[in-house]
C-alpha cells in the first residue's frame, strides 16, 4: 500500500515544474510504479484535483469552517490566530503545513497515514448525513491530520478543498496514462468519454492494455460526455457538404442525458452533473413513456402557452434544490430526444439514421417527452423552410447533421453543424411591403426594412421580413400600415416611414441588391418597437459594425 507521503512528495515536486511535456513524463513514470490498483485509481484522481469523478454525487462537504476546527484540534492553536494566518498568506495548504509543524497532539499508537487511510476516511466522511454528522466529520479529519506530516498536511487540504493547484488537467492525465500503459491516446481518451472516471481508465489501462480499453463499453448510470456542434458557415454550405443532411430544430433550452433502466430514472446535464432531482416531472413522463433500459440524448426546454421560454427559466430549474414542486408548476419542461446512446447494447458506432429509428421505437410520444422534428433531405429549399419552421415556433435554428455519422463522446466535429439566428438585434424602420397570397392576399405578407445615414438623413433598405409574425400580427400590421400607403405596383406596396421594427437574423451579407450595401439572410420578426422613433432606428454603421464582428466571432 502506499504512503500518501510519497504522493504528497511527489505533488511537491510537480508543484515546481510548468512544462506540460514533463508534467505529462513525470506523472507517467510516478503511476507506472504504483502496483496496488485502488492507490492508482485514488492518485490518478487525486492529482487531478478529484476525489470522485464528476458525474459521482458523493462529496466531501467540508467547508473551511471545519477544517478550522480540525486544525484548532490538532495543533492547539486558537482559531482567532489561524484566521490571522490565512488573512496574512492566503492558502490554507500553506497554512495547515505550518500548523501541524507545531502540533502538539502526537498518535499514541504509531500509523501511517496511507492513500488507502485517506481514501477511507473520505468514503466516510461524503457518506456522513444528519445530525451529529459534523461533529463526525471534525473527528475524522482531525484524526487525519494527527497521523499527517507538515507536507501532508498541506496536500490533504487542499485535497479536501478541491485546489490541488498542479495544473495537471485532464489531458495531461490522459497523455500521462497513455505514456506510462503504453495505450495509444485516442483509445485512452475514447474510455474516458465514455467512463468519465480516468482513475478507472487508468487500472483497466494497467490490467488490460490498449485491449481492455477498447472493450470498455457504455453502462447504464455512468454518464457519456455528449457529442457537440459545430458552427455551419451557412445552411446551403452544409447541405452542400453533405448532400443528405438530417436536419432538426435547435432547441434552446439545456442538454439532457437520460438513463432509465425500468427502476430508476438518472438524468445528468451537460457537464455530467445529475440534475434527476430538480426534474420530477420529466423523470414521471420517461417512466410512462420510454421503453426500459436505453441512454437518451435531448434537451429540455421551458414552455408556456405553446411557446419555448427563455433558457434561463430552464437552467433555474436545473439549479433548483427546494421547493422543487412549486417549480415545477411555475416552469413546465417538455424534453426533446435526438439521439439515443444505449438500448441493452452500445449503439454509438451505428449510423445517425439507424440510431434515430431506434430512438423513435423507444419513446412514446406524449405531450412532455418528443422526438426532435426531423427531416432527411438534399435540398436547400427544405432546410430553409425547416430553418424559418423553427424560428417561427421560437426555437434556435437548426442542427444539420451528418445520417451515416456515429455518436462521438465529447467530439465537437463536422457531422453535427449548427445554424442559428445571432441574437443581436437590429430595429429597421418598416419602408415597404408586399400583399400576400391566395389565403393571405388580404394580409401584408413581408416588409422591407431599411437603416438610417445619420448624415444624409436617407434610409437605406437591407431586407425583407416574411417570418416571425403570428396571424394576429399579420392583422394588427395591416392595419396598421394600410393608411400609410403610397404607392402600388403589383402586390407591392410603399409606406410612408413611420414604424420601427427589431428583427433578428442569421447574418448579414454584403449584398450589391440593396442601397445600404448589406443584406440580412433569414431575417424574422421579433417586435414592433413602437416605443421607437424612425430617427432612433439603427444606423447604417451599426449595421457595418455588426457584419465586421461576425467574422470575428467566427475566428474564435
Ligand atoms: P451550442 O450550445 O450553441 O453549441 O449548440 C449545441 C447544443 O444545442 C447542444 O449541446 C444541445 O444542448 C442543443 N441542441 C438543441 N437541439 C439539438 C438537436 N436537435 N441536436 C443536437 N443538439 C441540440
Amino acid at each position: 500500500m502506499m504512503l500518501f507521503a510519497e504522493f504528497a512528495e511527489f505533488c511537491e515536486k510537480l508543484e515546481k515544474i510548468s512544462s506540460t511535456l514533463e508534467l505529462t513524463a513525470r506523472i507517467a513514470a510516478f503511476i507506472q510504479k504504483i502496483e496496488d490498483e485502488r492507490d492508482l485509481y485514488d492518485v490518478v484522481l487525486f492529482i487531478t484535483g478529484r476525489v470522485y469523478p464528476p458525474w459521482d454525487e458523493r462529496e466531501l462537504g467540508v467547508g473551511v469552517g471545519l477544517l478550522y476546527e480540525a486544525l484548532e484540534n490538532v495543533s492547539g492553536v486558537k482559531r482567532a490566530e489561524i484566521e490571522g494566518m490565512i488573512r496574512e498568506c492566503g492558502d490554507l495548504g500553506l497554512v495547515a503545513e505550518q500548523l501541524i509543524k507545531r502540533k502538539k497532539m502526537t498518535t499514541l499508537a504509531f500509523e501511517e497515514l496511507t492513500i488507502r487511510k485517506v481514501r477511507e476516511t473520505f468514503d466516510e466522511i461524503s457518506s456522513l448525513t444528519g445530525e451529529g454528522s459534523m461533529k463526525r466529520k471534525i473527528m475524522l479529519l482531525t484524526g487525519l491530520y494527527g497521523l499527517a506530516s507538515p507536507l501532508e498536511a498541506r496536500y490533504l487540504t487542499r485535497l479536501i478543498l478541491n485546489e490541488m493547484r498542479l495544473g495537471v488537467g485532464e489531458g495531461i492525465m490522459r497523455d500521462a496514462i497513455a505514456r506510462a500503459f503504453k495505450a495509444e491516446a485516442e483509445t485512452v481518451e475514447r474510455a474516458y468519454m465514455i467512463t468519465n472516471d480516468l482513475g478507472r481508465v487508468a487500472v483497466v489501462a494497467k490490467k488490460e492494455g490498449e485491449e481492455g480499453l477498447k472493450k470498455l463499453k457504455i453502462e447504464l448510470h455512468i454518464p457519456v460526455r455528449m457529442m457537440l456542434a459545430q458552427v455551419a458557415e451557412s445552411l446551403e454550405s452544409a447541405i452542400r457538404e453533405m448532400r443528405v443532411a438530417a436536419v432538426e430544430w435547435k432547441y434552446d433550452g439545456s442538454r439532457v442525458q437520460v438513463h432509465w433502466d425500468g427502476k430508476k430514472v438518472t438524468i445528468y446535464s451537460r457537464r455530467l452533473e445529475n440534475v434527476t432531482n430538480a426534474l420530477p416531472d420529466i423523470v414521471e413522463e420517461i417512466k410512462k413513456n420510454v421503453k426500459p433500459g436505453v441512454i437518451l440524448d435531448g434537451e429540455v426546454i421551458a414552455v408556456k402557452d405553446g411557446k419555448p421560454m427563455p433558457f434561463q427559466h430552464v437552467l433555474r430549474r436545473f439549479r433548483r434544490k427546494h421547493d422543487v414542486a412549486k417549480m415545477v408548476e411555475k416552469i413546465p419542461l417538455e424534453a426533446h430526444f435526438f439521439d439515443i446512446l444505449y438500448d441493452g447494447n452500445e449503439c454509438i458506432d451505428l449510423p445517425l439514421k439507424e440510431r434515430r429509428k431506434m430512438l423513435e421505437s423507444a419513446i412514446k410520444e406524449s405531450e412532455k417527452i418528443r422526438l426532435a422534428t426531423q427531416i432527411v433531405t438534399d435540398k436547400v429549399d427544405e432546410v430553409r423552410k425547416m430553418y424559418e419552421e423553427a424560428i417561427n415556433a421560437g426555437h434556435e435554428g437548426v442542427m444539420v447533421k451528418l445520417p451515416s455519422s456515429p455518436y462521438i463522446p465529447g467530439k465537437r466535429g463536422k457531422n453535427w453543424l449548427k445554424v442559428k439566428a445571432i441574437m443581436e438585434t437590429l430595429d429597421l424602420v418598416v419602408v415597404g411591403g408586399e400583399w400576400g397570397e391566395g389565403k393571405r392576399s388580404h394580409w401584408l405578407s413581408s416588409f422591407e426594412l431599411a437603416c438610417l445615414d445619420p448624415v444624409t438623413g436617407k434610409l437605406l433598405k437591407v431586407g425583407k421580413v416574411a417570418t416571425g409574425f403570428t396571424e394576429e400580427d399579420l392583422t394588427e400590421l395591416t392595419e396598421m400600415f394600410k393608411p400609410l400607403i403610397t404607392s402600388q405596383q403589383g402586390k407591392k406596396v410603399e409606406f410612408i416611414p413611420k414604424y420601427v421594427f427589431e428583427v433578428a437574423y442569421q447574418e448579414i451579407q454584403k449584398s450589391p441588391k440593396y442601397e445600404s450595401g448589406y443584406a440580412l439572410r433569414f431575417p424574422r420578426f421579433v417586435r414592433l418597437r413602437d416605443d421607437k422613433d424612425v430617427d432612433e432606428a439603427d444606423t447604417i454603421e451599426r449595421v457595418e459594425r455588426l457584419y465586421k464582428l461576425q467574422f470575428e466571432v467566427k475566428r474564435q
